[in-house]
C-alpha cells in the first residue's frame, strides 16, 4: 500500500470554561444524552422523541405553528434554510445589517440568486423600527431577514410590532435567534416572526449540529405557492414529511444524527424545566452582576446604550496599550477559560466574552471577572 496508516497519538484535553461567544458548555445531562442508544430511524422510539423536539420548539419559539422541525446542521444550515425556502431567485431580501452575521445572509442569498438590498446601521447600536418600515415601504422586498442577537458586536435588536410592519407591504420576517435564543425573551407569533432558526451550542449548552426552524402560517403559504427549487436537503417540504408536521408522512429524507436527536430533546426538556421566564431572568441576572463586576476594571463597553447590550455576549473594551488576542491567550493558557476577540466589525474593537446557557451563573461571572482582573495587571507589567 501507497499511503501508510498514520499513527493516531492520545491527546488530553482539560475541558475550558467555554466563555466564547460559543460554544457553551454542554449542560451534565445533555452530555448523558448524546450517549443514548442508536434507534432505527423509523422506529417508534425514534418518532416520540421527534415529536417532543417538537412540542419544544413550539415552547422556545412560543409559536402555536405547526411547520417545526430541526435541520441537521449547525446554525447556518437554519440560515440557509429559512432563506432558500422562502426567498426564490430574482425575489427581493431586504437585509437590516449590523454584524457578520446578516453579513453571511448576504452572501448566501447572493449564491441562490436573490436580489439583495443592505440596509446598514453602526454596528454597536440597532435599529429603530421606524428606519426599518421606511426601508420596507420603499422596496417592498418578499422578506427582511434580521439577527435578534448579534455574538459579533453584544447587541440585541426590539423586534416587537416588527412583524405587522413587514406584513403591511407583504414582506415575511426572518429572523436569526441563534445566540439570543433561552438567553433573551423572544416571542414569534406574538411579534409576527415568519420564519426563526437558532441552534444547540450557544445558550441551550447543546453540541452543535442540529438546528430548530419553525415557519408561521404566512411563510407555509409562500412555500405552498412558491415557483422556484430549494435544495434537496434543505427543502421543507420534505422534511416537514419526515418530521410529521401534517401527521401520518413520516418518511425517509436523510438519516439524523441520533445523539444530536437525544442532545436537543435533552436542551429543550431542560428549558421546558427550567421554564422560559426563570432561564431569562437568570441570564439578566448574571449578566447584571459581571457588569457591575467589570466596574472595578478599567474596561468599558463597546455597545454605549445599555439597553442594546445582548444579556448573552457582552463586547469589551480594553484600555490603550492591550492587545485583544493576548489577553483570549492569557485567558486560555494560565486560566483555561476561552473568550475570543472582536470578529467581522468589531475585530481588533473589543474582547467577546459569552455567559450562557449552563454558565450563567455567579461562579462563572466571578472567575471570568478575576481571571480578566489578574490578565490586566500581569500583560501590562511584563510590557513595562
Ligand atoms: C454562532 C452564530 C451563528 C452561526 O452558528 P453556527 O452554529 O456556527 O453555524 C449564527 N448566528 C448567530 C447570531 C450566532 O451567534
Amino acid at each position: 500500500m501507497s499511503i501508510p496508516p498514520p499513527n493516531f497519538v492520545e491527546r488530553e484535553f482539560k475541558e475550558p470554561l467555554l466563555c466564547g461567544p460559543g460554544p457553551c458548555n454542554l449542560g451534565p445531562s445533555v452530555r448523558e444524552a448524546l450517549t443514548k442508544p442508536v434507534f432505527s430511524p423509523l422506529c417508534e422510539q425514534f418518532f416520540s422523541a421527534l415529536d417532543d423536539i417538537r412540542a419544544g420548539i413550539k415552547y422556545v419559539f412560543q409559536t402555536k405553528s405547526n411547520l417545526v422541525l430541526a435541520i441537521s446542521g449547525s446554525g447556518h444550515s437554519g440560515m440557509e434554510t429559512v432563506i432558500t425556502n422562502l426567498v426564490g431567485p430574482k425575489e427581493t431580501l431586504l437585509i437590516a445589517t449590523r454584524g457578520i452575521w446578516d453579513e453571511r445572509a448576504y452572501d448566501i442569498a447572493k449564491r441562490l440568486g436573490i436580489k439583495t438590498i443592505v440596509y446598514r446601521v453602526p454596528y454597536n447600536t440597532t435599529f429603530t423600527l421606524e428606519e426599518l418600515e421606511r426601508q420596507v415601504e420603499l422596496y417592498r422586498p418578499t422578506a427582511m431577514f434580521i439577527t435578534h442577537g448579534d455574538s459579533s458586536t453584544g447587541t440585541v435588536q426590539n423586534l416587537e410590532g416588527l412583524g405587522d410592519i413587514c406584513h403591511k407591504y407583504g414582506t415575511l420576517l426572518l429572523v436569526d435567534t441563534v445566540v439570543s435564543l433561552g438567553g433573551v425573551p423572544f416571542f414569534m407569533d406574538a411579534w409576527g416572526v415568519d420564519a426563526v432558526y437558532t441552534s444547540t451550542q450557544k445558550a441551550l449548552s447543546g453540541p452543535a449540529g442540529i438546528s430548530p426552524v419553525a415557519f408561521s402560517a404566512r411563510a407555509e403559504q409562500k412555500i405552498k405557492n412558491r415557483k422556484h427549487e430549494t435544495s434537496f436537503y434543505f427543502d421543507i417540504n420534505l422534511l416537514a414529511q419526515q418530521w410529521n408536521c401534517y401527521g401520518n408522512t413520516r418518511s425517509y429524507h436523510h438519516t439524523m444524527s441520533p445523539p444530536l436527536v437525544w442532545a436537543l430533546r435533552e436542551c429543550l426538556r431542560q428549558l421546558s424545566i427550567e421554564t422560559l421566564e426563570k432561564s431569562w431572568e437568570r441570564h439578566a441576572k448574571t449578566s447584571r452582576y459581571f457588569y457591575e463586576r467589570l466596574q472595578r476594571l478599567p474596561i468599558e463597553f463597546l455597545v454605549p446604550n445599555p439597553e442594546h447590550r445582548l444579556t448573552t455576549v457582552a463586547t469589551l473594551v480594553l484600555p490603550n496599550g492591550y492587545n485583544y488576542n493576548d489577553v483570549v491567550k492569557y485567558l486560555r493558557e494560565k486560566h483555561n477559560i476561552i473568550i475570543f476577540p472582536g470578529l467581522g466589525p468589531t475585530a481588533g474593537k473589543s474582547l467577546r466574552i459569552g455567559i450562557m446557557g449552563v454558565n450563567s451563573t455567579v461562579a462563572v461571572a466571578d472567575a471570568l471577572a478575576d481571571a480578566l482582573a489578574d490578565a490586566l495587571q500581569t500583560l501590562v507589567k511584563s510590557s513595562l
